[in-house]
């Protein structure tokens, strides 16, 4: 049998983010990243705001924090290595595609830019996992952000259900994670959610030009795409399994469709990540896709 166009783009598009020292899809000619520069940093947010994408959420982040490398990648678009803040992406996603400085963002196709922000979101989650949310300058909506996923973390990622065959995808199995590994997956299926949001945002306001923020019917659409990712069940995480033995069989375990985003965590990033008010993501609930997953009884 063969995949679904919606689980090919699910296992070749999204990246990973890792711990570990051993990761494929990095080629040997991979060289240390440089930290970036105030003003690249700069031109990237700018860049972003432009183009309408939030950027509240990266300006948590100080610019030397996440060391930037362009690689020919073959199985991965892009890698966030947690521990060194080392965020490897195609080369295809530098200027002329020479691997020393990332495009501009105006030049990117939006499933680039769904693989930068997936990337951004980790170097995010990464140092605010790092502060602890404390650091002066990180703002309140992080700090409670970090406190969500904590929390989370415990009660919805240590319980998982894994779907240990890509081409089977109703055949499940139950997991207890450790810690990190609970962490990973909650990272990843965060990340996913993100790097979606971004993807489908410019996907619909390309034909228009306008926000989907202040557009309602450009909302709308947007809202109903939610429903259908949900129901699709993309929302899903991996982890790295920590246990030798399972780690000869894969290096990377995808949740289960029961253990995708739930609706309080789509919330939380909506409005803590994305910047949608509280009206917005009001309004966005009302569609009627979204009834499912958002009734759906809470594990927490
Ligand atoms: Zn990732």
């Amino acid at each position: 049998m063969m995949p679904s166009i919606v689980l090919l783009r699910y296992l070749l598009l999204w990246c990973c983010v890792s711990g570990f020292a051993l990761l494929d899809g990095v080629s040997p000619r991979s060289v240390q990243g440089e930290p970036l520069s105030g003003s690249m940093w700069e031109r990237l947010v700018s860049d972003a705001e432009q183009l309408h994408l939030p950027t509240a959420f990266l300006k948590n982040i100080p610019p030397d924090f996440i060391r930037f490398e362009f690689d020919d990648l073959r199985t991965y678009a892009a890698e966030y290595h947690l521990g060194e803040h080392r965020l490897v992406l195609n080369r295809s996603l530098s200027f002329n595609a020479a691997g020393r400085v990332l495009k501009p963002l105006s030049k990117m196709t939006h499933k680039e830019l769904e693989v930068l922000y997936h990337e951004l979101f980790h170097a995010y989650m990464d140092y605010l996992a790092s502060t602890g949310g404390q650091t002066a300058g990180i703002d309140d909506a992080s700090a409670s952000l970090l406190d969500v996923a904590r929390r989370l973390q415990a009660c919805r990622y240590t319980d998982v259900a894994i779907a240990p065959l890509a081409h089977r995808q109703h055949e499940t199995e139950s997991r207890y994670l450790t810690q990190s590994e609970s962490w990973e997956a909650l990272n990843e299926t965060w990340a996913v959610f993100i790097g979606w949001a971004i993807w489908s945002q410019l996907e619909v306001e390309r034909k228009g030009g306008g926000s989907i923020i202040h557009q309602q019917r450009y909302l709308d659409q947007w809202a109903q795409r939610l429903g259908q990712a949900f129901s699709h069940g993309e929302f899903r995480g991996y982890y790295v399994p920590q246990d030798e033995e399972e780690r000869r069989m894969t290096q990377k375990r995808f949740l289960a469709g029961q253990s995708q985003l739930t609706w309080e965590e789509a919330k939380a990033l909506m409005m803590q990540v994305l910047g949608f008010s509280i009206e917005v993501v009001g309004h966005i609930a009302k569609s009627p896709g979204l009834s499912v997953v958002i009734n759906a009884p809470s594990p927490c």
